[in-house]
């Protein structure tokens, strides 16, 4: 009689999970055959797990995000931790003393890179790298800094006020509390 799906998934799981330190020390004991192979075979595989992951999609997808939210507070954790290292590290790659150039601020909360002469939106449009985000692309190495500097959040929406507008009349003052 044929098996169903379900029962060939449940003996295949059976089999897995009974055999998982033999597959596990034979993959250790084969792993140069096994690169070999994946090396010979490698087109064939890449097409195979595309296909493979053009049919299933949806449910990797599915999967994906069910983890993610399970797990989502070590994902922000990790994200914030990591990213605002590096956010720093780019920032001071722009402008050493982390102030704005404007109003002097030096809260790096606020702190944002600004294009010198503008063009900032133009440079967004026509990367064709995939590269949005300023931080990374700084970091990546792939610009340089020389036109770059900081600006607080609210300089920066002045600037760009002013920018459309012209002479708008509004300052931005930094009153820096002393602690
Ligand atoms: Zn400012």
């Amino acid at each position: 009689m044929a098996l169903s799906d379900e029962e060939r998934k449940a003996r295949r799981k059976e089999y897995e999970d009974t055999h998982k330190e033999l597959r596990a020390s034979w993959r250790d004991s084969h792993k140069d055959e096994l690169a070999a192979y994946r090396e010979k075979n490698r087109e064939e595989l890449n097409r195979k797990n595309r296909e493979w992951y053009q049919k299933n999609k949806e449910k990797v997808c599915l999967r994906t995000n069910k983890y993610y939210k399970k797990n989502i507070s070590k994902y922000d954790q990790y994200k914030k931790k990591s990213y605002g290292g590096i956010r720093l590290e780019s920032l001071s790659k722009v402008d050493p003393s982390l102030k704005c150039a404007n109003c002097g601020c030096d809260d790096t909360r606020f702190l944002e890179v600004n294009h010198i002469k503008g063009g900032g939106m133009k440079e967004h449009q026509k990367r064709d790298d995939g590269m949005r985000n300023m931080i990374l692309i700084i970091r990546s190495g792939k610009r340089g800094t020389e036109d770059l500097n900081l600006l607080c959040r609210a300089c920066n929406s002045l600037d760009h006020l002013e920018r459309v507008y012209g002479k708008t009349g509004l300052s931005v003052v930094w009153d820096k509390k002393e602690d």
